[in-house]
């Protein structure tokens, strides 16, 4: 158990969203409720991947939203109206996710589900960072950059595929069996929920704990997971709609936040 952090005052605290509590009796707090909850799991958002360099959408100051509207280049209709034009506003964005490294967030989340206080990870980013830094059990709702699929055929390939075609001035990349055109195995805005969505809400139930890291929650359904936890922290850099009904709200960098909370659970 946490110092200074007694069991009762957990209990007070439980919607104050730890109020009062200075950063280090948060973290204290946090870990302590970790400690005592037989299923947490984290849920993460793009905001814990800025620290390996990949932009967010609605931070204030960097996020990408303030340069491109995503409904208007990374949704269905946009895909369908003019796929070339697609691929020019996305790939090379897309492409870069994928030789960005795990930061230190993504590290102790692995560390976290290694000593069994969490039951896994559900994840908004296509990123697959949480996969590459050694989480086991990861729920990617919003898909992944590691493959895509055809239009037509529906036939899966790797996003190599993809790469290359653009790369040497094919646009839209096509599918090698049909011919038709290449999508990547992500849910862009105006797509269906997928199964790992339905499989996310499964792993959903029972949750005790439910640690949101670097989202806006403003994505939904995916923002809706919360609902189905019997308590909520938040691990924000800034406000978000789930601040006055969390059991903690810490608005600092999730980096710094995980690799604390894993000290305070070691301590
Ligand atoms: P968002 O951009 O809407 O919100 C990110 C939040 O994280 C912001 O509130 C911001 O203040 C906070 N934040 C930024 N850096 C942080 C840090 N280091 N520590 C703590 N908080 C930090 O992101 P969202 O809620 O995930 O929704 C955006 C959608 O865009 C998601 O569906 C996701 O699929 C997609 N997206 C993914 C990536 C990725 O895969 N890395 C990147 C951009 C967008």
């Amino acid at each position: 158990m946490p110092s200074k952090v007694a069991w009762g005052s957990i209990k007070a605290f439980k919607v104050l969203g730890g109020n009062g509590m200075n950063y280090q009796e948060k973290i204290n707090a946090i870990a302590g409720l970790l400690k005592i909850t037989s299923k947490a799991l984290v849920f993460t958002g793009a905001g814990v991947s800025t620290e390996s360099g990949i932009p967010d959408y609605r931070s204030s100051d960097k996020g990408l939203w303030h340069k491109l509207d995503p409904m208007r280049t990374a949704s269905v209709s946009a895909m369908l109206r003019d796929p070339g034009a697609f691929y020019d506003n996305n790939l090379a964005r897309w492409a870069s996710f994928r030789q960005a490294e795990p930061n230190q967030a993504h590290r102790a989340i692995v560390a976290l589900e290694n000593m069994g206080l969490i039951q896994g990870v559900i994840t908004q980013n296509i990123d697959s960072l949480h996969l590459k830094a050694g989480s086991r059990r990861v729920w990617e709702v919003h898909g992944h950059l590691r493959t895509c699929r055809c239009l037509s055929c529906h036939s899966h390939v790797p996003f190599e595929c993809l790469l290359e075609q653009y790369d040497a001035k094919i646009n839209p990349p096509l599918c090698q069996i049909c011919g038709g055109i290449l999508r990547p195995d992500v849910v862009l805005f105006e797509d269906a929920m997928g199964k790992e969505y339905a499989a996310a809400l499964q792993a959903m139930h029972g949750c005790g704990l439910l640690l949101v890291a670097g989202s806006s929650l403003q994505v939904y359904p995916a923002a809706g997971l919360p609902e189905l936890s019997a308590q909520v922290v938040i691990i924000n850099r800034e406000p978000t709609p789930w601040d006055s009904r969390a059991a903690v709200v810490v608005h600092e960098t999730a980096g710094l936040v995980f690799a604390d909370l894993l000290q305070a659970i070691k301590a």
